[in-house]
């Protein structure tokens, strides 16, 4: 399948890979081909930011903006730094976001990908400040906007400086809507914190991942708060979609197709 080419090319035919819920083996080979789906339990794996972008936007479409920015220990929180050049390092990206625009089925738009696998897509200054400069692009010109939200939340090594990102973020998102462009989310898991309180339930469509974590503060705080007991499915894609919040989980494998009927649909007659 064409859409894979690009990410079999990468993998190793014979590396194996265990699912942390079941514990099946499989070739990370089998597992692209599975859009990173255990066969056995149904199991999502995370996907780093290039990845996805490499499973939802036409080939070759995709070209990278706001790059060239680097988050600063500005509060010289302890160990931040090692944690940044950690990250750095292991994901190969500058920060937790990757901003673009690219075409999906033809369609072109303006994409924001969060990496979980980037200290958990913690939302720092530089996070929201990609964000909110794709937004900007994006009004000028006149594109919709695709966004995968995966985040722990607030960068609590930046302070009152990460809070202030909702806002920000949130202000540029309005002046988009504002223009009448559409705004798409998809939550993926897992997206918390200030993430979820802002940008990521801002969507005009809001889609989410089977079984997604979804959630502002963490199940015990609200238990400890609210002096209640949660259902089990409490925070998951699946309890939100019931209660409102989510206009509907998309299995990985129709994502796409999905995206470019919403993007069609919503297409701006020229
Ligand atoms: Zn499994």
């Amino acid at each position: 399948m064409g859409l894979f080419n690009d990410m079999l090319q990468k993998v190793s035919g014979s590396a194996k890979i265990t699912c942390k819920k079941c514990g099946h083996e499989d070739t990370e080979y089998n597992l692209v081909k599975n859009f990173y789906i255990c066969p056995n339990c149904g199991f999502y794996y995370r996907l780093g930011a290039r990845d996805r972008i490499r499973l939802t936007v036409d080939k070759k479409s995709f070209h990278e903006l706001c790059t060239g920015l680097t988050s600063k220990n500005f509060l010289e929180f302890p160990g931040y730094q090692e944690k940044l050049d950690k990250a750095r390092s292991t994901t190969k990206e500058e920060e937790a976001v990757v901003c673009g625009t690219a075409e999906i089925d033809g369609n072109a738009c303006a994409v924001f990908v969060m990496d979980s696998k980037f200290m958990m897509a913690s939302m720092g200054s530089v996070v929201g400040e990609k964000i909110t400069r794709l937004f900007e692009y994006a009004t000028e010109n006149e594109l919709p906007v695709i966004g995968f939200t995966a985040s722990g939340g607030a960068r609590m090594q930046e302070g009152i400086i990460s809070l202030m990102q909702m806002a920000k973020v949130s202000g540029a998102v309005k002046n988009h809507s504002n223009a009448g462009l559409l705004y798409v989310t998809v939550l993926t898991d897992p997206t918390t914190g200030g993430v979820t309180a802002s940008f990521a339930m801002q969507g005009d469509v809001i889609l989410a991942e089977p079984r997604a974590l979804v959630g502002f503060a963490g199940r015990r705080v609200v238990e400890q708060t609210t002096k209640s007991q949660l259902p089990d499915n409490f925070q998951s894609a699946e309890f939100l979609l019931e209660h409102g919040f989510v206009d509907a989980i998309v299995q990985r494998s129709e994502l796409r197709d999905t995206l470019s009927e919403l993007l069609t649909i919503h297409k701006r007659s020229v």
